[in-house]
C-alpha cells in the first residue's frame, strides 16, 4: 500500500468502487467515467506505480493480471465480439493514476489509431 495512492485506497476499501473482480493478486472494478459501453480497469493488488516499474520478481503478477483481464472480458460477453486492452504509461501515455491498471474497453467499435 502506497500513501496517498487512490488505487491502493480502493483496495483497502478506504474509497468505494463497483467491484468486478478479486483474487489474491488482483482486484477489479468499474471506471468512474467510462470511455465506452464496459469500461474496467484491473489492477495488481501490490503498489506499482506504471507498467514499466515492473521487475522479473513482477513476472507471474503480469501474467495474473493479463490472464485475470482474460477471465473478465470473458464474463461480461465481450469476448465474442472483441474488445481493447491499453495501459497507459506515463505522461505522454495519458496516465493519471500512478498505479498500474489495465483498461478494458468494450461494447463499441473502437478505432485505430486511439488518440
Ligand atoms: P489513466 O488515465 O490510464 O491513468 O486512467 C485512470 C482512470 O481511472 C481514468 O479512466 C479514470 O476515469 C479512472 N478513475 C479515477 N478515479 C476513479 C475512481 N475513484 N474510481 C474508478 N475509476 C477512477
Ligand atoms: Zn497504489
Amino acid at each position: 500500500m502506497a500513501e496517498d495512492c487512490l488505487f491502493c485506497k480502493i483496495i483497502a476499501g478506504d474509497i468505494p468502487s463497483r467491484k468486478v473482480y478479486s483474487d489474491e493478486s488482483v482486484y477489479a472494478f468499474h471506471d468512474i467515467n467510462p470511455a465506452a459501453p464496459t469500461h474496467i480497469l484491473v489492477i495488481p493488488k501490490k503498489h506499482l506505480k506504471a507498467v514499466n516499474a515492473a521487475g522479473s520478481e513482477d513476472e507471474a503478477l503480469l501474467g495474473k493480471l493479463l490472464l485475470a483481464a482474460n477471465k473478465i472480458a470473458e464474463q461480461e460477453g465481450l469476448a465474442d465480439e472483441g474488445f481493447r486492452y491499453v495501459i497507459n504509461t506515463g505522461d505522454q501515455g495519458g496516465q493519471t493514476v500512478y498505479h498500474l491498471h489495465l483498461h478494458i474497453l468494450g461494447g463499441r467499435q473502437c478505432t485505430w489509431p486511439p488518440g
